[in-house]
C-alpha cells in the first residue's frame, strides 16, 4: 500500500456487515499501481442513523468518493444531491463521487454485469431474451443496464410481485421497444426455458445450504447463466453447469463495479483501472478468508 501521509485522500464502503468485503483489498491494489495517494477504507455502519451521520461527516473529510453496499443501496438514493438517471431508475446508488462538497449518486452494478458478460461469456444483450431472479437493488440495477444495451425483452421473477411491479413501473417510461414483466417462480418455466441469459439477483445461494432461487432443470446449453453471488459455487451455479448451460459467478460483475467507481473517481480517465489486478486481489483476499476459515 502507498504510504499514508498528510495529503492522502479517503474512498471507502459503507455497508453492514463487511468483514467478508474484498472492495478494500481491490481498490487499495489498483490506487497503487496507479500511483493515487489515495486510501480505502471499510466504513462499517449498523442503521440508516449511521449512515446518515457517516455520510454527513464524509461530506466535512477528504474524500474522492464512496461506496455503498447492503442494506443501504436505496436509502443512500436519498441522501445524494444529484443522482446519475440509471441509478435513480435502478432506485439504488452504490458509488457516490464527492464533488466540491456534494453527493453525486450513481450506480456501477449494471455497468459491472454488462462488462463481466461480455468478457467472460462474449454475451451482448442486444436482442436476447433475459430473466432476473429477484427485484431489489442489484435486480434494478441490472434491468437497467440490460435495458439500455437493448434486450429484447426482460422478466422479472420475484417472490412479492407488487415489488417487481413497482420496479417496472419505475423504469417503465424509460424502456422504448423492451418487453417487460413480472411473474413468480412458480410460473416461469416457460420464460426461464426460452431465456437467452438467467441472472440470479438475490442472496439465495449464499448460505452453504441454500438450494437454487430456480430449478436447474430448466436451464441447459446454449443459455448464459450469471450468478451475481460470489466466493462459493451455488446450486444454480453447478446445477446449470450440469445442465450443459455457461455459468459464471459474480467476481467479474464485482470487479467491474469497482473499476467503474475508481474510474468516476480519477476524473483524469486517462488511465482506466486495471480489472486484472483487481480480481488478483480480491482472489486472494477470497483466498486468505478460506484459509482463516471464514
Ligand atoms: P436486496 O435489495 O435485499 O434484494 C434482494 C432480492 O432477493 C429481493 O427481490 C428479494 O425478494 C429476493 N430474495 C431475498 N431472499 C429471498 C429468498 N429466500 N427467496 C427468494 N427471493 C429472495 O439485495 P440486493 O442488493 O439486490 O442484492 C442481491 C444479491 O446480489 C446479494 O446476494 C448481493 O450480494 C448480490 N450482489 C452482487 C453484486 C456483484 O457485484 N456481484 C452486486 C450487487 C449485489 P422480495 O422482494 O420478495 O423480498
Amino acid at each position: 500500500m502507498q504510504p499514508i501521509s498528510g495529503t492522502t485522500r479517503l474512498a471507502g464502503v459503507i455497508g453492514h456487515p463487511l468483514a467478508h468485503s474484498l472492495s478494500p483489498a481491490m481498490h487499495n491494489a489498483v490506487y497503487e499501481e496507479l500511483g493515487l495517494d489515495w486510501v480505502y477504507v471499510p466504513l462499517h455502519v449498523k442503521d440508516e442513523i449511521g449512515l446518515r451521520r457517516v455520510v454527513a461527516a464524509i461530506q466535512s473529510l477528504p474524500f474522492m468518493g464512496f461506496n455503498v453496499t447492503m442494506p443501504f443501496k436505496q436509502a443512500m438514493l436519498e441522501l445524494c444531491d444529484e443522482v446519475a438517471m440509471a441509478a435513480s431508475m435502478a432506485g439504488a446508488v452504490n458509488t457516490v463521487h464527492c464533488v466540491d462538497g456534494r453527493l453525486v449518486g450513481y450506480n456501477t452494478d449494471g455497468r459491472g454485469l454488462l462488462e463481466a458478460l461480455k468478457d467472460e461469456a462474449g454475451f451482448e444483450p442486444a436482442g436476447k431474451d433475459v430473466v432476473i431472479c429477484g427485484a431489489g437493488g442489484a435486480a434494478g440495477a441490472a434491468l437497467v443496464g440490460l435495458m439500455l444495451a437493448q434486450a429484447a425483452s426482460i422478466t422479472i421473477v420475484n417472490r412479492n410481485i407488487d415489488g417487481a411491479e413497482e420496479l417496472l413501473d419505475r423504469v417503465r417510461p424509460h424502456m422504448n421497444a423492451v418487453r417487460v414483466q413480472a411473474v413468480s417462480a412458480m410460473a416461469a418455466e416457460e420464460t426461464v426455458r426460452a431465456a437467452d441469459l438467467l441472472v440470479n439477483a438475490t442472496p439465495v445461494g449464499m448460505r452453504p445450504d441454500d438450494d437454487s432461487p430456480i430449478p436447474v432443470q430448466w436451464v441447459g446449453p446454449g443459455q448464459v447463466v450469471y450468478d451475481m453471488i460470489y466466493g462459493r459455487t451455488t446450486a444454480l451455479v453447478s446445477g446449470a453447469r450440469a445442465q450443459g448451460a455457461l455459468a459464471l459467478d459474480g467476481l467479474g460483475m464485482l470487479v467491474a463495479q469497482g473499476a467503474t467507481a475508481v474510474d468516476i473517481w480519477n476524473e483524469s480517465k486517462q488511465v482506466r483501472a486495471s480489472r486484472a489486478t483487481m480480481r488478483a486481489a480480491a482472489e486472494a483476499q477470497l483466498t486468505a478468508h478460506e484459509q482463516d476459515g471464514r
